[in-house]
């Protein structure tokens, strides 16, 4: 049985006439691979439209309410591309999660999957039936709707594609595939044709926004591709897999820009500056601050970055732990740049090339991180284009004209 889960994005569904184009790609699918299973989410912005007239109402909803409330836009979607399809001629059967077997935790608004029952799935498959199930839902052991946290429908396509054992899932979108860099900051961003789960993770985690991080990590732990395709373009996409054959040479596949960061430097006179770091990492922990990038206090410096949202409570936080004569500079204008790509760690000279870049530019950086596949840096938040833009055109560009 060749079976397929096709996953199309809110900004594919939301009117008519996109839903008719819909319909036709899952109706040509449906032809040449006999099984169908397609999961879509919340037409256009609806889910945030939700989101803000509760909140006019209250910030402190009840979660189990407003988790029955987001997943009626899943349910529009569903049902309006079922009776679609059925009208067309074609046989098709709209599933809520729940009653596509979807079961998770508690966790209201943000609720993991625990497992999924495909006998329901199974039987309108073998019905013959195009399968339609709601993305970002499903039922908890109270019987009470959940929502599986934004961006959830990419969720569970891959969780299906898991469970059912299919070999791939593709994930459609308003975008044709998953890009060097961002298009709308870069217009020579080059659309990749296959990259890594591990790269797709860094950038999704770095600031790039195509697919839910949840999702790579079921898919990387189960194995199934991915293909990120545009819903509105002949494109073949970017396929998301384990199979990237790169021996060890080095490749870049991409920079990313993260602007939701604030970085604090810290100066203290106090002679146990490990003592202080230690006591300052454990007091951020207890609030729930996640600390993204750190650096180890030398002269009894110590630099972090923290999410925006979190900045004030750092900062009183800091005040709290350290001394009087401790100086704290937080600098709330920066970017968190980072250059993705295989290989990098073995690379000797990239860093030392990277710094020259930027140096020549007049970028300063404040602070670096690194992994096996990453290389990350602050700069100021109004050096973010230029820098972006120096790294493409040295790192990715020019080494796409070698090959060509
Ligand atoms: N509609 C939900 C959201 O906007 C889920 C999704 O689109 O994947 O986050
Ligand atoms: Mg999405």
């Amino acid at each position: 049985m060749a079976l397929v889960v096709m996953k199309f994005g809110g900004s594919s569904v939301s009117d008519l006439t996109k839903i008719r184009h819909v319909a036709e790609l899952i109706i040509k699918k449906k032809h040449s691979h006999n099984k169908v299973i397609v999961v879509v989410s919340a037409p256009g912005d609806k889910t945030d439209e939700i989101l803000d007239i509760v909140h006019n109402i209250t910030s402190t909803p009840s979660l189990r309410e407003l988790d029955m409330l987001l997943s009626t836009g899943e349910i529009i979607s569903i049902s309006l591309l079922s009776i679609l399809l059925n009208s067309l001629g074609e046989t098709a059967v709209a599933l809520t999660g729940p009653q596509a077997g979807i079961i998770g935790n508690n966790e209201y608004t943000n609720a993991k999957i625990t497992q999924i029952n495909t006998n329901n799935i199974m039987t309108k498959l073998k019905q013959g039936n195009i399968v339609i199930v709601a993305g970002f839902q499903a039922l908890n052991n109270l019987g009470d709707i959940t929502t599986l946290g934004r961006g959830g429908s990419d969720l569970t396509a891959v969780a299906l594609a898991a469970t059912l054992k299919v070999d791939y899932c593709e994930i459609y979108s308003d975008v044709d595939g998953i890009y060097s860099v961002d298009p709308r900051i870069n217009q020579n961003a080059i659309k990749l044709n296959i990259i890594s789960y591990d790269e797709m993770l860094e950038m999704a985690s770095t600031g790039a926004q195509v697919l839910q991080t949840r999702s790579v990590l079921i898919a990387k732990k189960f194995n199934i591709d991915i293909y990120s395709k545009g819903t509105f373009s002949n494109d073949c996409g970017t396929l998301i897999t384990d199979r990237r054959n790169y021996m060890e040479s080095l490749s870049i596949s991409s920079i990313t820009s993260d602007k939701d960061k604030v970085q604090f430097s810290i100066t203290s006179s106090d002679n146990n500056a490990f003592g202080l770091v230690s006591k300052i990492l454990n007091k951020l922990a207890q609030c729930n601050i996640n600390v993204d990038m750190i650096e180890q206090p030398i002269n009894n410096i110590l630099a972090l970055t923290v999410s925006k949202k979190d900045m004030n409570q750092t900062n009183t936080e800091l005040k709290n732990v350290l001394h009087k004569t401790s100086n704290i500079i937080c600098r709330p204008c920066i970017t968190k740049i980072s250059v993705i790509g295989i290989g990098l760690r073995n690379n000797t000279t990239l860093l030392a090339d990277i710094f020259n870049m930027l140096h020549k530019n007049n970028i300063e950086i404040f602070m670096i991180s690194t992994s096996e596949i990453r290389i990350s840096f602050i700069v100021k938040e109004s050096d973010t284009e230029q820098a972006i833009n120096v790294l493409h055109k040295n790192l990715i560009e020019s080494k796409m004209k070698i090959k060509h």
